[in-house]
């Protein structure tokens, strides 16, 4: 099915292109801000080996800032470097005036805990809000930045403008980087959450009690229509590329069986991929304009 076609009289179709524009409109502005007080935003992408979909990501993250005018450099370090080398990169960009923000790409090599490097991002160029500091304030509600893809998920759920204060919030998945800061944000925005994973007992009784269901369980199709009630607002966070052919990129949750069911529901391409690096470039903005700030 045509994703973009569907039109049924009960759900509607989150845009994620729409809700990405409306961000870069208000980021690109806040850029030429910066620029014309004399400070450049700069982020910088380290990435370590060479994961394909770490490639297509840098790819589109150069571009899209292009668009919005804000620099982009890309260190591209060896699978083989050790530890004490990545962190000595962190460490350099950290130090450095020019760069005001440090995008650790991951996966990393499997000789490197990324819990190690996190912790040598410079917490207020740490556009990922993966530093324990960023984490915690995220855990106290009083966050600055959080990490992108959780943004990103959350800003598709208030484009729905159905309160999220009471609801039943379901999240699937419970990683460090999406399925957990999805849960603090509904948190703070008054959902009851669950957090569920893979030693959840009966997944599909816990996503029939959702309201709001987030799936970030990296599962292509892993949530079918059988599994969610009438009315669920879904976000759907999974990306796969199958093969094919024909060669098709899907999502965590089967969408022919599950947007009938929906009241809202997030498209895979089109949804939360697009406003992830809308969120990137916002976050990126965010600490340039502390920089600017602390420069004053
Ligand atoms: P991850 O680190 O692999 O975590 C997956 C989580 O899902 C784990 O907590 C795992 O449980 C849980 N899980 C896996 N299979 C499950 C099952 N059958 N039932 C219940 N729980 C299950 O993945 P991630 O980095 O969070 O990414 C999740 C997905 O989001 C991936 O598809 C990824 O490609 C996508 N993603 C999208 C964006 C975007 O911009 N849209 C950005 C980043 C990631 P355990 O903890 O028990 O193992």
């Amino acid at each position: 099915m045509d994703q973009k076609n569907v039109q049924h009289a009960d759900h509607r179709i989150i845009d994620g292109k729409k809700i990405a524009e409306a961000i870069h409109q208000g980021v690109g502005a806040q850029a030429r801000e910066l620029r014309a007080r004399g400070l450049e935003p700069h982020l910088v992408a380290v990435q370590a080996g060479t994961d394909a979909a770490t490639a297509i990501y840098i790819q589109k993250q150069r571009e899209k800032f292009a668009k919005l005018g804000i620099r982009y450099s890309h260190v591209h370090e060896p699978g083989d470097a050790t530890l004490e080398h990545l962190l000595g990169t962190l460490h350099g960009l950290g130090a450095r005036a020019d760069v005001t923000g440090i995008l650790l790409m991951q996966p990393l090599p499997p000789q490197i805990p990324p819990s190690q490097l996190e912790e040598a991002i410079a917490p207020e160029k740490d556009v990922e809000g993966v530093h324990p500091i960023n984490a915690g304030l995220l855990v106290h509600n009083r966050h600055i930045v959080a990490p992108c893809t959780a943004l990103g998920a959350f800003a598709a759920i208030e484009a729905t403008g159905v309160p999220i204060a009471g609801k039943r919030a379901v999240i699937v998945g419970r990683s460090n980087i999406v399925g957990k800061p999805i849960g603090l944000l509904l948190l703070g925005a008054r959902a009851t959450v669950t957090t569920c994973h893979t030693a959840t007992r009966d997944l599909a009784a816990e996503t029939r009690r959702a309201e709001i269901l987030v799936v970030a369980a990296g599962k292509p199709g892993l949530i079918t229509g059988d599994m969610v009630s009438e009315g669920t607002i879904v976000i759907d966070v999974g990306i796969h590329r199958l093969e094919g052919p024909p060669v098709k990129t899907v999502g965590d949750v089967d969408f022919d069986s599950v947007a009938p069911k929906s009241s809202w529901i997030t498209p895979v391409p089109g949804g939360v991929g697009q406003i992830t690096v809308a969120m990137l470039a916002r976050n990126t903005i965010t600490w340039a304009t502390h920089a600017a700030m602390r420069k004053r």
